[in-house]
C-alpha cells in the first residue's frame, strides 16, 4: 500500500497536509501520535471512506477496515451480523464467507449467541472478521485495543500478528505507546495532520536521542513524549 501527499480539510483546518508513506506486504504499521492528529483520517482515507482533497492511495488488492465503533447488531447472534455483512457486502456466497470467517477468528462455537452478551475481546473479533471478510490485503484497525483487558489484547495481537505473518499488510492506530513499540513494527507519528517520524521502534529511539537526550534512557512512552515536546507538539 502507497499514500502519496495526502490532504484532507475540513473548513479551515487541515486534518492531513501532505502525509505519504508505504506498508509492504506482512507489515504491522502502528500510526501514533496526540488526539487531533489525524490518525483516524488517515485510516478512513486509506479504507476508501472519506475522500482527500489532495494526494492519492493505491494498494494492490482490497482493504479491510475495523473502525473504533464496531457497527454491530447487538441483538442479533454472531452469525446473524456477519451473513448480514456478507449480504451487504454482496458476497456470491455470503454463508461459506460466514463460515469461513467464523472459522478464521475462532468464533465458530459462538455463531448463536446474541452479540450484547459477548464479552468486549469477542466483540472486537466479530469487528475484525467483518474487516476480514473482503479478505483484504491490507488490514486498516482504528485503536483496535481500546477497553480490552490485558489477557484479550494478548489474544488480539497473537491473531494480528497471525494474519500479519500470512503476507496481510496491517496498519493499526493506539494511543498505547508501549503496544506500538511491541507490535508496530514500524511506526508512522502524527502530529497536526503531519508525519514526524517513519521508521523502527529502535530508529525513534535514535532519534530521541539525538533530539531529547535526556529522555533518550527512560521508558518508551516517556521518551515519545519528550520527542513530540521537543518537535514542538
Ligand atoms: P484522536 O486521537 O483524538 O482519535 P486523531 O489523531 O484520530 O485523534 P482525527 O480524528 O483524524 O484525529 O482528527 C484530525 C483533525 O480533524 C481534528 O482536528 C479533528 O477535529 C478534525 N476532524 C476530523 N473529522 C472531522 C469532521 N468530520 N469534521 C470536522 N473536523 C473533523
Amino acid at each position: 500500500m502507497q499514500a502519496r501527499e495526502l490532504v484532507k480539510r475540513y473548513g479551515d483546518r487541515e486534518a492531513l497536509r501532505g502525509v505519504s508513506f508505504e506498508a509492504l506486504a506482512g507489515e504491522q504499521v502502528a500510526v501514533i501520535g496526540p488526539n487531533g492528529a489525524g490518525k483516524t483520517t488517515l485510516l478512513s482515507i486509506l479504507a476508501g471512506i472519506v475522500r482527500p482533497d489532495g494526494g492519492e492511495v493505491a494498494v494492490a488488492g482490497a482493504v479491510g477496515w475495523v473502525p473504533q465503533q464496531a457497527a454491530l447488531y447487538r441483538r442479533l447472534t454472531v452469525g446473524e451480523n456477519l451473513l448480514l455483512f456478507a449480504r451487504l457486502e454482496r458476497h456470491p456466497d455470503p454463508r461459506a464467507s460466514c463460515e469461513e470467517m467464523l472459522e478464521l477468528t475462532g468464533l465458530g462455537e459462538r455463531r448463536g449467541e446474541i452479540v450484547a452478551r459477548l464479552s468486549g475481546g469477542n466483540q472486537q473479533r466479530i469487528n475484525i472478521a467483518i474487516g476480514l471478510l473482503a479478505r483484504p490485503a491490507v488490514l486498516l484497525l482504528d485503536e483496535p485495543s481500546v477497553g480490552l483487558d490485558p489477557r484479550q489484547r494478548a489474544r488480539l495481537w497473537e491473531f494480528v500478528s497471525g494474519l500479519a505473518g500470512g503476507g496481510t499488510t496491517v496498519v493499526f492506530s493506539t494511543h498505547d505507546i508501549q503496544e506500538a513499540e511491541r507490535y508496530g513494527g514500524r511506526l508512522l507519528v502524527l502530529a497536526d495532520g503531519e508525519a514526524l517520524f517513519d521508521g523502527s521502534p529502535g530508529e525513534l529511539r535514535e532519534a530521541v536521542r539525538r533530539e531529547a537526550p535526556e529522555a533518550a534512557d527512560r521508558d518508551f512512552e516517556t521518551a515519545f513524549v519528550a520527542y513530540l515536546q521537543h518537535r514542538g507538539h
